[in-house]
């Protein structure tokens, strides 16, 4: 049966492909103590579940070896050697067969008995045994009750990832050969695992609140990451693929604007298009789709994707490899932007009642310098190498920008006393995302050399509805006049001091915002690597003077519906 369903348009693109479900329920409920007839059979079904387990603790060990290094990968040798213990696979054997144990209940009290036996020791390297005795005959029981096991890295055939949500880390494991989309219950288009999605290049709809309860695995799933709409088993899977042909042709004429020069269409050629990245691999696209610079690197996927705070080395080596690779065009970089829904595994934070708005990003690394010196260190090294901005995220007051500068002033003093060379065209700047921040803009530009917007945060703090929620997403209104008003401070506010004023948000990608942002007077606009060309074929078909006059019709609006009226019937010409 076909089933209908609108989410929120995430990444644009369109897949069609057998649902992979992501369902992890506990396994425990699923457990029971039924007993078995043919112990042959339920032996069988654990040797084939051994089977299914060790090919992936094998592929997990390659990928784990390219992507953390050898000692990483080492445990997945370990866990393979416990898998195949004849220990505990003659115990449930002997359950199977002397009790008529059913496989799932047997392996589990074997796998217990040896758990504890290994909790219970005093040397620690034994108890840590205990945790990885778990995980791998957790393993082997899903298999046995017939559930996928999830391991986003091994996918190896195409899917469309169907989950409630997908956090950052595992976005990051998706190998876009095989995963060609996902449909996410919960999440927007400013939540991380779509952003994470943007930069892959895979299609993807959030926001649909009931695709994991009406997908079984292997029911073809379409989807359109513009339009949000999701297609369970679809009616007419022609029309889906002459979508996706659609959308490719589309690409194909959007290529046309990668080489050419970002001009309005009356000549103006002041806007500058940046590209957004998670890591050094990512520089490729933004140049491939032509990005005049990164606009924001956020360097909190280097911490996310770690399990210990990265050195000052390591971090050196990924912000140099951008430099050097963007070749005399600038690379904006953001301090830690820790905290929210960005978790670290190795870092346990207070826990608050609402996170958001708590222990984050500047707030966290002005609190411990011990961490913030590692990475300012890093950052003014790479300096070294080519134009860099060192730009510092969730800025609220005067002070806090003052203290983040000083400290760096003060690494940058103590690197020359070492010898260590500090570029000479630093720019130290801040993210414009808490209201306090952009209605007192001005006085803010005395001290920023400027000001990267992050309109994803901005709006969710100015409307007071939280980013990640589906029920409040009415309430996200990127065109509503009270965010073009704190846009407006916020450029004009750069321009009285001759600062730059960028924006790095969503927003800065938005077909239907770009308009109003070149009326606004934005300098600079950092988007995904995907938009860019599109953004380009946007600016190059509009004058400067009718986006100027757009503005001002929108900043006295009434509402969002209004000034997307007006959006619209301007951008008819751009069709
Ligand atoms: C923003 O808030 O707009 C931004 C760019 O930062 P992030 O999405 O990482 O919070
Ligand atoms: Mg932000």
């Amino acid at each position: 049966m076909s089933k209908k369903l609108t989410g929120i348009g995430a990444s644009e693109g369109v897949a069609i492909a057998k649902a992979y479900v992501l369902n992890e329920e506990p396994i425990d409920s699923l457990i029971n103590d039924k007993k078995i007839s043919d112990a042959d059979a339920e032996i069988k079904k654990v040797s084939d579940a051994m089977a299914k387990a060790k090919k992936d603790l094998e592929s997990l060990q390659i990928i784990a070896k390219e992507k953390l290094g050898e000692e990483k990968a080492a445990v997945f040798e370990a866990h393979v050697q416990i898998l195949e213990d004849p220990a505990m696979s003659d115990e449930w054997n002997a359950l199977i067969r002397d009790e008529k144990t059913n496989a799932p209940a047997a392996i589990r009290t074997v796998a217990k008995k040896y758990a504890d036996m290994f909790e219970a020791m005093d040397d620690a390297y034994f108890k840590e045994r205990a945790a990885d005795v778990k995980d791998v005959t957790e393993r082997l029981i899903r298999y046995t009750l017939g559930l996928h096991v999830i391991d986003l890295a091994t996918i190896s055939e195409e899917v469309v990832i169907v989950a409630d949500d997908l956090s950052p880390s595992q976005t990051a494991q998706l190998n876009k050969n095989f995963v060609k989309g996902f449909a996410c219950d919960m999440g927007g288009r400013t939540s991380h695992a779509a952003i994470m999605a943007r930069s892959l290049e895979i299609p993807a709809v959030l926001g649909l609140k009931e695709v994991v309860k009406n997908t079984k695995n292997d029911d073809i799933i379409a989807l359109d990451g513009q339009t949000g709409h999701v297609e369970i088993n679809p009616a007419d899977k022609a029309e889906w693929e002459k979508r996706a042909e659609n959308f490719k042709k589309e690409q194909e004429e959007l290529k046309l604007y990668i080489n050419k020069p970002t001009v309005t269409e009356d000549g103006f050629k002041g806007f500058v298009l940046e590209g957004n990245i998670g890591s050094p691999k990512d520089v490729d696209a933004v140049l491939e789709n032509g990005g005049e610079a990164i606009g924001l690197f956020r360097s909190e996927f280097l911490y996310m994707d770690n399990d210990h705070f990265p050195t000052e080395e390591e971090q050196f080596t990924s912000y140099k490899a951008v430099v050097e690779k963007m070749k005399g065009k600038i690379t904006i970089i953001r301090t830690l932007d820790i905290g929210g829904d960005k978790k670290l595994s190795y870092f346990e934070f207070p826990h608050e009642l609402n996170p958001f708005l708590g222990y984050r990003a500047i707030r966290f690394t002005l609190d411990r310098k011990d961490i913030f010196r590692d990475q300012i260190r890093a950052l003014l090294r790479a300096s070294a190498f080519g134009p860099l901005g060192i730009m510092f995220p969730m800025i609220a007051t005067i002070d806090e920008f003052k203290a983040a500068k000083d400290f760096t002033l003060e690494c940058k003093a103590e690197l020359e006393k070492e010898g260590v060379a500090v570029g000479k065209d630093l720019q130290i700047g801040m993210m414009v995302e808490i209201p306090a921040a952009a209605v007192n803009a001005d006085n803010f530009a005395k001290y920023a050399d400027f000001f990267s917007v992050g309109t994803n945060d901005l709006i969710q703090y100015s409307m007071a509805a939280d980013r990640m929620s589906e029920n409040v997403t009415y309430l996200y209104q990127p065109y509503n006049p009270s965010i073009l008003r704190l846009l407006k401070s916020t450029i004009d506010g750069a321009h009285k001091h001759k600062r730059w004023a960028g924006m790095c948000g969503e927003m800065a990608g938005d077909v239907k915002a770009i308009p109003l942002l070149m009326g606004l007077g934005l300098d600079a606009f950092s988007m995904s690597a995907t938009s860019i060309p599109r953004a380009r074929s946007i600016m190059a078909k509009l004058t400067l003077k009718e986006t100027q006059d757009l503005v001002a019709k929108a900043l006295e609006c009434d509402n969002t519906e209004e000034v997307l009226v007006l959006v619209d019937k301007l951008l008819e010409k751009t069709l």
